[in-house]
């Protein structure tokens, strides 16, 4: 694509990274087919390529954005299906980041508007907030529906159904320290404890620390560790999403220089994509440029790091058929495609993948919050994807697809990372009713 950039606004280095990504861009429209907004709403200026367009004419005339560019920025999830399809590598990740970083700048949004995305940033990243917000939530829940009834509210209305019946107690696997390795230590990882996963579902990560150990890895939980700055990067907070970064850089270096680490492990993959790109987020910052590569490249999903291990035979076979879904910050953020399945077959579970697989569940972070309309209509085609399989349960990598599927789905939703430490002898997932276990032979 022709762009018209004048050599002042290249000077700015976040204008010429846009620059170069405008024009790899042939307008072929390929992407516009997997993009989830556009198979949902029909019109081209929800489409990958019609953001493009949006974006290149804000930035080219160094425009203010506008209610209608917001609009239809603010309908895409971010998902990167367009970066999965696109044949010509397109880096629509890191171009709808500066345009949100743009959009934040110079755009007033309305009052309540304002106001709800103020809420969200400052208590999902905090866990001591938000485990409070859900205690409130639980009391709100009855009013949800006069909620709906005025648009503004209505981000308020879908944070009251989301949130769930009961908050479990928080885990002292969240705490800093040391959880050493079974028998004869083979390897050493950081465990990311996050912010809203360890609230909704501290059984995930209290799985993943099990499992390796028995497996000869010793987890630590450094101390220092927060939110990766997701939630905020993809609201265009870029001064507290490098902030958060850099927070878990120091974190992670202090224990990468100390005893050394094998890897940072992550059971969100929504995380997984952001820290694997703190190297480039960070890219401008000389004192942290380095630190925060040599971070995103020690950065491993767990069952990317699972797959490297040496495993022994699975304790039990569970034999039962899962629907794998696989979180968009999985397939198309980290390319993860094979590993979680290829684990849970070789524990013994039958793996059945769900017709539009490449569809976006319609969580996408705060996206269920703020866009409920075509959040649900996305996770209502997803859920009716997956019971068509006829699985008796589902099993992903990310807690956000986990809360927005279980909201409709009539079959239990598990992290893989449970059902994995399930087959070699952990805990069965409490979200699993009673069933019949085969020994292994
Ligand atoms: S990130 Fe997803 S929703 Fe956004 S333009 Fe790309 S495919 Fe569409
Ligand atoms: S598929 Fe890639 S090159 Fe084609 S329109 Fe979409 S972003 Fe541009």
């Amino acid at each position: 694509m022709q762009t018209n950039f004048t050599t002042a606004q290249l000077a700015d280095p976040h204008v010429a990274e846009s620059e170069k990504i405008l024009r790899k861009c042939v307008h072929c429209g390929f992407c516009t087919a997997t993009c989830p907004t556009y198979v949902t709403l029909g019109n081209e200026l929800d489409s990958p390529r019609g953001r493009i367009y949006l974006i290149k004419d804000m930035l080219e005339n160094s425009r203010p954005a506008d209610k209608e560019i917001v609009t239809h920025i603010d309908r895409c999830l971010s998902c990167l299906a367009c970066m999965t399809t696109c044949p010509s590598g397109v880096n629509y990740m890191h171009l709808v980041d500066h345009a949100r970083v743009h959009i934040e700048k110079t755009y007033r949004r309305p009052l309540m508007n304002r106001f709800t995305r103020g809420v969200l940033a400052a208590v999902l990243p905090y866990p001591t907030r938000f485990r409070a917000a859900l205690k409130l939530a639980r009391l709100g829940r009855p009013f949800a529906g006069a909620f709906d009834k005025i648009a503004a509210l209505k981000p308020f209305a879908a944070m009251l159904r989301l949130a769930p019946a009961s908050v479990p107690a928080a885990s002292a696997m969240a705490s800093p320290g040391s959880h050493a390795a079974k028998g004869t230590k083979l390897g050493r990882v950081a465990i990311l404890t996050g912010c809203a996963q360890p609230v909704l579902e501290p059984g995930i990560n209290e799985a993943t620390v099990s499992l390796l150990n028995r497996l000869g890895i010793e987890v630590v939980v450094p101390r220092g560790e927060g939110c990766c700055g997701a939630l905020v990067h993809h609201m265009g907070r870029e001064g507290a999403a490098l902030d958060q970064a850099r927070q878990n850089v120091d974190a992670w270096m202090r224990e990468i220089e100390q005893d050394g680490l094998d890897a940072i492990v992550i059971t969100a993959s929504g995380c997984g994509t952001t820290i694997k790109d703190y190297g480039f987020m960070l890219r401008l910052d000389p004192a942290y440029a380095e630190k925060a590569a040599r971070v995103s490249a020690l950065a491993k999903d767990v069952t990317e790091y699972l797959a490297t291990l040496d495993l022994p035979e699975p304790q039990r076979k569970p034999g039962l058929t899962v629907a794998y879904h696989s979180a968009c910050s999985m397939q198309h953020g980290q390319k993860i495609t094979r590993q979680p399945k290829e684990l849970l077959t070789r524990a013994g579970f039958v793996v059945k993948e769900p017709r539009e697989g490449h569809l976006c569940c319609g969580s996408a972070g705060t996206y269920n919050i703020m866009q409920p309309e075509i959040s649900a209509r996305l996770r209502d085609r997803k859920v009716k994807n997956i019971e068509a399989t006829g699985a008796a349960l589902v099993a992903t990598g990310n807690i956000g697809c986990i809360t927005q599927i279980a909201s409709a789905a009539n079959i239990p939703v598990v992290h893989t990372v449970k059902l994995l430490d399930w087959a070699y002898g952990g805990e069965k997932p409490a979200e699993l009713p009673a069933m019949t276990l085969q020994a292994a032979e």
